[in-house]
């Protein structure tokens, strides 16, 4: 097992399971408003999907990509969020549910960030927005321990041996950010230019920055 990955630090998913229970209630209802919707012909599910997935890898994880781009340009921040990075990501503006208590790892040369929630679908909500479907599934929260390089290939992330990879498992308690490593070519760029070549899966750790 990786080094980063610590079973023994409270797990306590209860929480997350009773909001669990009520969303899935949620969902149900929504689920039938969607048939009704789409069977009177007032809705295309296409563009339905789209909007969803609009929040989940675009609007979502802005904020995210706001903190990374910030933490890039500016040390002083970037010492402040790796040393206390729920009042650093309060700072910024972005707080609230499933964002009390965070903590930004860092990627390096030597070193691979990967972020699950091993037992549910425990996210940062305030920086990351929803969740992606394939972080809930169970093939990715079981495999992303036992098999974080495969998984990373899947993703389309080949690392070298000589990467550590460390995973962190995401609680109730605590969730988890990625700060990405600042990709080569991006001198003088401004924070705001930054943050769009920021990605959602980059802050999970699924996948690295790409260089402009
Ligand atoms: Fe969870």
């Amino acid at each position: 097992m990786s080094k980063g990955h610590d079973s023994d630090h409270g797990h306590d998913h209860g929480q997350d399971h009773e909001e669990h229970s009520a969303l899935s209630e949620t969902a149900l209802r929504v689920r039938a408003l969607e048939s009704l919707l789409v069977e009177k012909g007032l809705v295309d599910p296409a563009a339905l999907d789209a909007i969803v997935d609009a929040y989940q890898s675009k609007i979502g994880p802005r904020n995210g990509a706001r903190i990374v781009a910030r933490a890039w340009s500016d040390p002083a921040y970037k010492a402040q969020l790796l040393k206390d990075a729920t009042s650093a990501i309060a700072g910024m503006g972005y707080s609230g549910a499933q964002g009390e208590h965070m903590v930004v790892v860092e990627n390096t040369p030597s070193v691979h960030n990967l972020v699950v929630c091993t037992l549910c679908s425990c996210y940062p909500w305030p920086v990351l927005g929803l969740p992606p479907v394939w972080y809930k599934s169970s093939a990715y929260r079981s495999r992303a321990v036992i098999d974080p390089r495969g998984v990373l290939r899947e993703f389309g992330l080949a690392l070298p041996d000589e990467v550590a990879v460390r995973v962190w498992d995401s609680t109730a308690e605590i969730r988890y950010l990625v700060l990405p490593e600042r990709p080569a070519g991006t001198e003088g760029m401004t924070a705001e230019a930054l943050a769009d070549l920021v990605t959602r899966d980059s802050m999970i750790g699924t996948a690295k920055v790409a260089a402009p």
